[in-house]
């Protein structure tokens, strides 16, 4: 079977014969497709950001740089790799996932599943190598709502006894952990008795201020990505950057509306194909949004993580949408449910 290196490269010259960042200049109107108003502003942006040099930048990219800045942490879910075993196919990704991420100099979180390694910790190396810092997503990546707390936690455990070692060596200095689909839990039980434990063993949980779909447009991409059909993937690319700013703005209007200020953001991301491919186009429409971005301890020192909020329930939510779903039963004083 045809590995995805040679893919990519067939789908780069396909696609565009300089590189495959570029396929979102294919998709601002040089082809005549036909896009509405907002789709064509930021193709626009996204355009002339690509093209500054030459055009000198748009109103509404100096707009954004003039503004006050704006912060983002960007994580990564289900390290090393979701959804591909082969490790060289890994080793393709991982080295897309981290180019992105040198080239607009983040340095970014990822949480990893302990089963999910099969002894490629080279690839997580990378990471660390990289100066991004890592946490633990449990060994198996249950599903909170559906299995008894007590098993739960025995995950969490092996999930990170796994990769501690790594931690270790790296210097890495705090543990964090990720709840897998930001299940938090479906009753009081649950969610107190996991909370105690992360604290207890001194992890630290990183909610996420931007949810999103990007999963479902890595399921789609990953059936586009087996026909290398290049015209479909780049629309593919478009649209999934397009979602992915509006969850953006979306938080940001949630949190004006919640805390009355700016937060700085957690974006939620998987190590998956999608943004081996888009990652680039991604992060620059953020940074063209006029944002900087953060480290994840820089982010978490946002008051917003540490404030205390008290939703029960199967959904997995931001921690903006966890505030104001709180039930006001639970809070402040939960200690004596
Ligand atoms: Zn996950």
């Amino acid at each position: 079977m045809e590995n995805i290196r040679t893919k990519i490269e067939y789908t780069e010259r396909i696609v565009n014969p300089l590189n495959h960042r570029n396929v979102l200049i294919d998709r601002t109107g040089v082809t005549g497709y036909t896009v509405n108003m907002k789709k064509l502003t930021f193709g626009i942006v996204v355009f002339l950001s690509f093209t500054g040099m030459i055009f000198g930048q748009s109103d509404t990219v100096q707009k954004s740089k003039k503004a006050e800045p704006k912060y983002i942490c960007i994580t990564f879910d289900d390290l090393p790799v979701v959804r591909v075993h082969d490790h060289f196919d890994r080793m393709v990704i991982t080295d897309e996932l981290l180019g992105a991420l040198a080239e607009f100099n983040v340095k970014a979180g990822g949480f990893v599943i302990g089963n999910n390694i099969h002894d490629h910790f080279d690839l997580l190396e990378q990471w660390l190598k990289a100066g991004h810092t890592l946490g633990s997503h449990t060994y198996s990546h249950p599903d909170l709502n559906d299995i008894p707390v007590k098993l739960y936690i025995q995950d969490i455990e092996k999930g990170h006894e796994i990769i501690e070692p790594l931690l270790a060596t790296y210097k890495q200095k705090n543990r964090y952990f990720r709840y897998p689909l930001l299940h938090q839990g479906d009753t009081f039980t649950k969610k107190d008795a996991v909370e105690k434990y992360l604290e207890g063993n001194k992890l630290i949980n990183v909610p996420v201020s931007v949810d999103n779909d990007e999963y479902i447009y890595n399921l789609q991409f990953e059936k586009l990505f087996e026909t290398v059909d290049s015209t479909k993937m780049a629309q593919l690319g478009y649209e999934y950057i397009e979602h992915m700013i509006a969850e953006l703005e979306e938080a940001e209007g949630l949190a004006e509306k919640v805390l009355g200020r700016p937060i700085n953001h957690v974006l939620l991301l998987h190590a998956n194909q999608l943004n081996a491919f888009f990652l680039n186009d991604l992060l620059q429409a953020i940074s063209d949004n006029g944002y900087d971005f953060i480290s994840l301890d820089k982010a978490l020192s946002d008051p917003i993580y540490t404030m205390e909020e008290a939703y029960v329930g199967h959904k997995g939510l931001s921690i903006i949408e966890r505030l104001v779903k709180s039930d006001p039963d639970l809070m402040p004083a939960r200690e004596g449910k």
